[in-house]
């Protein structure tokens, strides 16, 4: 692929810096910085934006589908399906997570995920970093809107065999499961990003956990523990949960779905000011309603999954529980911005770097630097997508 030059404002990791230039080349970003400074003699080919940014590509490491698809499902067409849907909301690296469900359902997501990830191509849309090993290892009072029947305790004849696939970047327990310890050491050692959700634990098994290599807590605030909650658990006196344990621990990073349906604005101001750009990811967690009209949806397993309602806004299990979210990246990213007082450059690095360096992959994608492969967006003055690029292609959707 030929060299490519856009000018614009470039949204950096710590900066948004007007009139620059992005270089690509072979699928990879080979300039970026100043315009006036570019080390290329013809400019003028340069295509200009000039109402709106050019953005890193968002990178989504807890997301469960759209469009109809449930990366459950396990075929390739339903990969295909919720990868395209996810580019047209800005996602180019995604991280398919798996929910509860029987081994050989889970087996079969992982498949496909690596036969999707070996035949990727442009018109596929994002590209799979890893997968998120999530289900089924929860917390029985904590499954959500996860089918019951097929949560249970780690079990190494299953995880391990899973682990072995290389796939996995990313794998969640519940702390306070037996056998938890054994599986945090274990993914551990393979480098995963190893996460507690779907779990009522106490601050104590958050620091034996935090001893055997957890580090992230998934969809802060949802289907977690809570002081009040551990008093009705366990009496007085009232102890920490996994919110003090996310906040006071500066070695542990988690998310927050800002669809504006799950948290509310000072939530979500609270999450960014106490957690910083640096340790809080956007995440979608969106399901196989995402992009679809309001209705009736299985979450997980086409076959067998958990039903939920989606309104066309938010995903409920019941009146009172919701369900996780219908949206994509991009409008994470605007309500980041309208609702919080992050800057537009911190708002964009907790949707793309942020996410990218705790899943191991900071290194490859996640921004706008030299070295990195060629994944951008072209963003209105309203931080509406308009153009996504992969590997320098551009995404027809
Ligand atoms: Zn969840
Ligand atoms: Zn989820």
């Amino acid at each position: 692929m030929p060299l490519s030059l856009f000018r614009g404002s470039l949204i950096l990791p710590d900066s948004v810096l007007a009139d620059g230039l992005l270089a690509t080349e072979n699928g990879d970003i080979v300039y970026v910085g100043p315009h006036q400074e570019a080390p290329f003699k013809d400019l003028t080919s340069a295509v200009v934006i000039d109402e709106g940014y050019i953005a890193p590509g968002y990178v989504d490491i807890h997301v469960h589908g759209g469009a109809g698809a449930d990366y459950m499902d396990g075929t390739l067409d339903s990969f295909v399906t919720a990868n395209r849907v996810h580019t047209r909301h800005g996602t180019t690296t995604l991280f398919p997570t798996t929910t509860t469900g029987k081994p050989e359902q889970i087996r079969r997501m992982l498949q496909a995920s690596l036969e999707s990830r070996e035949s990727w191509q442009p018109d596929k849309g994002a590209k799979i970093g890893g997968v998120h090993y999530y289900g089924p290892y929860f917390a029985a009072d904590k499954v959500g809107c996860h089918s019951v029947d097929g949560r249970r305790d780690p079990c190494p004849e299953e995880y391990l065999a899973d682990f072995d696939l290389g796939i996995i970047q990313v794998a969640t327990c519940a702390a306070e499961l037996p056998g938890a310890e054994a599986f945090y050491r274990e993914a551990a050692r393979r480098g995963y990003l190893i996460t507690c959700g779907h779990s009522s634990a106490t601050w104590s098994q958050m620091e034996q956990a935090y001893a055997a290599g957890m580090r992230h807590v998934d969809h802060f605030w949802c289907a977690m523990s809570s002081i009040s909650g551990l008093r009705q658990q366990h009496g007085f006196p009232m102890q920490g949960s996994m919110e003090q344990f996310v906040l006071m621990e500066q070695g542990m990073s988690t998310e927050v779905i800002a669809d504006g349906q799950h948290l509310s604005p000072e939530l979500l101001e609270f999450a960014f000011l106490m957690i910083g750009s640096d340790r809080l990811c956007l995440v979608t967690d969106a399901n196989r309603a995402m992009g679809m009209p309001p209705g009736r949806y299985r979450f997980g397993p086409q076959e067998d999954g958990a039903w939920f309602e989606s309104d066309g806004k938010v995903g409920f299990v019941s009146k009172d529980a919701l369900a996780s979210s219908v949206v994509g990246m991009d409008t994470m990213v605007r309500n980041m911005h309208s609702q919080t007082s992050a800057k537009l450059h911190e708002v964009v690095r907790m949707g793309s770097l942020t996410p990218a360096r705790l899943a191991g992959l900071g290194d490859r994608v996640g921004s706008l630097e030299a070295g990195k492969q060629a994944d951008f967006l072209i963003l209105d003055l309203e931080l509406q997508v308009k153009r996504t690029f992969i590997a320098g292609t551009r995404f027809q959707s």
